[in-house]
């Protein structure tokens, strides 16, 4: 019903759209669909016809956050709110409710269960190698039922139906054309998805972003590695999901994306291996998505330095530090001390920890190429 709205709204234009059915133009609150924006008030009173057979007036009714906003988001819509624009909140929202993703406790291991992350990696995989958006249900059970299977945490069952429902309410994931979809949980919702077998996939504008956007793409895919895969091999899963440039005829494109997201997932590994306390000053910062460091490359990467991007080469550092490091301004002496390269002195001990070793040959050429320079 809504679809038919936006359908209509297409063929006739805005203008006389909104004309036609008596409505203005909207201020704050725009549905977001395919990368478009329509009038959320005008779709939401159109497509009121299909519950009975006319379209409501703008009298009618209320539009805003409470009553239009809400039944649009419910059904699976975007809405903008006022002073947002479409593309900003778009990508927003998409990186929020990957952010707010709730998988349940394993019950034997207090692990995040893996249905909803693996289900978005697969997902991005498709849209990486610009696969369709929607693909069949049976092959969608298959390959995300493997996927679960092979890199799900012990005891998970590889019933892909409750990640895949869980996501289209939770706003990411399209079932076209389907209106009666149930709750991601009980037998109901398996034999639901049996007897519907409905293609799906990620939402238009989640799909176009991912697609489109690779700095994006990496960065939800770090994320996700990030936060559930631990003890997992990224390596092994990035190849299952079609990210590995090596396994792939991939594109030099896909091979920088590739590159971006093993540099961010390495320096992301440093920087939880430290909390995000800076290895020189300790101090850690605070920010809304959680704590800020920076992973600091201590033999410059790329030419003319040529630093290999592995752990022992990389320090966790607050953005000053980093900038001083780099410049050369600081340098870390062969028994981790850091000191002050114009005046010598000892600025104190680089704070270490167990499962991070530094490679002293990259900090003695820290010592006699990058210091020198400065
Ligand atoms: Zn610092």
């Amino acid at each position: 019903m809504v679809l038919a709205a936006i359908t209509e709204f297409d063929q006739l234009g805005r203008d006389a759209f909104l004309k036609l059915y008596g409505y203005r133009p909207a201020i704050g609150y725009f549905l977001v669909h395919d990368g478009r924006r329509y009038d959320s008030k005008a779709i939401a009173g159109v497509a009121h016809r299909g519950v009975d057979g006319r379209p409501l007036r703008p009298g009618e009714f209320s539009g805003g956050n409470a009553t239009v906003a809400r039944v649009l988001g419910d059904l699976g819509f975007e809405v903008t709110k006022p002073g947002q624009d479409a593309e900003v909140p778009a990508l927003e929202d998409l990186l929020r409710k990957v952010e707010s993703l709730r998988p349940a406790l394993s019950s034997t291991t207090g692990e995040r269960k893996r249905h909803q992350p693996l289900t978005l990696l697969w997902a991005i995989g498709r849209a990486a190698q610009g696969k369709p958006r929607l693909r069949r249900w049976e092959s969608t059970y298959r390959e995300l039922g493997r996927l679960i299977e092979e890199f799900g945490i012990e005891e998970e069952r590889p019933n892909p139906e409750f990640p895949v429902l869980w996501l289209h309410h939770h706003g990411l994931w399209d079932l076209p054309g389907h209106a009666d979809v149930p709750a991601a949980s009980g037998r109901n919702a398996q034999k639901w998805m049996k007897e519907h077998q409905p293609d799906s996939g990620l939402l238009p504008w989640a799909y176009e972003i991912v697609t489109d956007r690779e700095d994006v793409r990496a960065q939800i895919v770090v994320r996700l590695l990030s936060a559930y895969f631990h003890g997992v091999d990224h390596n092994r899963l990035l190849t299952r999901i079609g990210l590995d440039a090596m396994s792939s005829p991939a594109s030099r494109r896909e091979a920088i994306v590739e590159r971006v997201i093993r540099d961010s997932l390495l320096a992301e590994q440093i920087k939880r291996a430290h909390d995000f306390h800076c290895q020189i000053c300790g101090d850690r910062l605070t920010l809304h998505r959680g704590f800020y460091a920076e992973g600091a490359h201590i033999r410059p990467l790329g030419k003319p330095h040529n630093g290999p991007d592995e752990p022992g080469n990389l320090l966790c550092l607050c953005p000053n530090h980093h900038v001083l490091f780099d410049r050369g301004m600081i340098t870390i002496q062969a028994d981790l001390t850091a000191t002050d390269t114009a005046s010598g002195a000892s600025l104190g001990g680089l704070r270490v920890t167990e499962n991070h070793e530094i490679s002293q040959d990259h900090l003695d050429y820290h010592r006699q190429v990058i210091a020198k320079q400065s």
